[in-house]
């Protein structure tokens, strides 16, 4: 199937009240994995790539295979560079992103609008939708069990700054911070659902929950309810697979091989996200 566009999709999304996950992938398997939940589920899923995820393989080898296991896919699917540079964004359009997210969230707010409004006027030249991000998710880094973590102010969405940022950028969907957290601690997140509705309020552009690991079942209900259509969701995905696969290595007695761990980590990244697409609502949305 030919890549869709992120904004028809979340617009349907939008229509037909669920949300779509959008999940990080970083080899082969965890890129068939999502593919392969989203047709079981016959869902539209988004495949994305954290910039932050070069340091294990460089973006052109993954927007390759992303590109290619798109294209053989049975349900729609896009393929979004996640959280990247100014610089990233451009590589990406020239690797084939059919959507691309540009995280100016640390910048001040001209900052942030001026250069997520280049990337606009680029990207829409070339038919690819954008995704920028008003207010900041904090990231969560370290290793929690030993009390290393370490973590960035969060600062919140101002309501006040929404309109003039879509109108003045142009973006095709807002990631918006509302409380949750990216990262490796996965808190349960206080989201602040009084100014998910003032935003709603405000403007029609689909809105994006970012750091969804932490974030309770029924959270999710409520903020798709109250106008998210687009849900990044990876860390504990990503901590679910590794713990079960810890799980089956201290059990066997036999010798285990890699491919052992290929096989599983296939098998359970894509339980885990066909759990999620089901519990965003897209199952069957196709
Ligand atoms: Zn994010």
């Amino acid at each position: 199937m030919p890549l869709v566009s992120l904004k028809k999709l979340l617009i349907k999304a939008q229509k037909e009240q669920h949300a779509v996950g959008s999940f990080n992938v970083l080899d082969v398997q965890s890129a068939r994995a999502v593919i392969q939940a989203a047709e079981e589920e016959h869902s539209p899923v988004i495949l994305a790539f954290g910039e932050g995820h070069e340091r294990f393989i460089p973006m052109d080898l993954m927007f390759t295979i992303m590109r290619k296991l798109a294209r053989k896919a049975t349900v729609p699917v896009v393929i979004l560079l996640d959280h990247g540079s100014f610089e990233a964004n451009l590589r990406a359009m020239d690797l084939g992103a059919s959507a691309v997210m540009y995280d100016g969230s640390a910048l001040p707010f001209e900052m942030n609008l001026e250069t997520t409004r280049k990337i606009v006027e680029k990207a829409h030249a070339l038919g690819i939708d954008v995704e920028a991000e008003l207010g900041h998710v904090s990231m969560e880094e370290g290793n929690p069990d030993k009390g290393e973590t370490d973590m960035d102010e969060p600062i919140y969405t101002d309501p006040a700054l929404v309109r003039e940022f879509v109108e003045k950028t142009g973006v095709d969907a807002l990631a918006i911070s509302i409380g949750t957290v990216h990262g490796v601690c996965l808190k349960k997140p206080e989201i602040d659902f009084q100014r998910l509705k003032k935003i709603r309020d405000i403007t029609d552009i689909p809105l994006v929950l970012h750091g969804g690991s932490g974030v309770s079942d029924d959270d999710f209900k409520r903020c798709i309810r109250e106008g998210i259509t687009k849900i990044n969701y990876f860390s504990e995905v990503s901590l679910f697979v590794a713990e079960n696969i810890k799980e089956r290595l201290q059990k066997r007695m036999e010798k285990n091989y890699y491919q052992d761990i290929v096989k599983w980590s296939q098998e359970l990244f894509k339980e885990r996200v066909k759990d999620r697409i089901r519990l965003f609502g897209s199952s069957n949305k196709a």
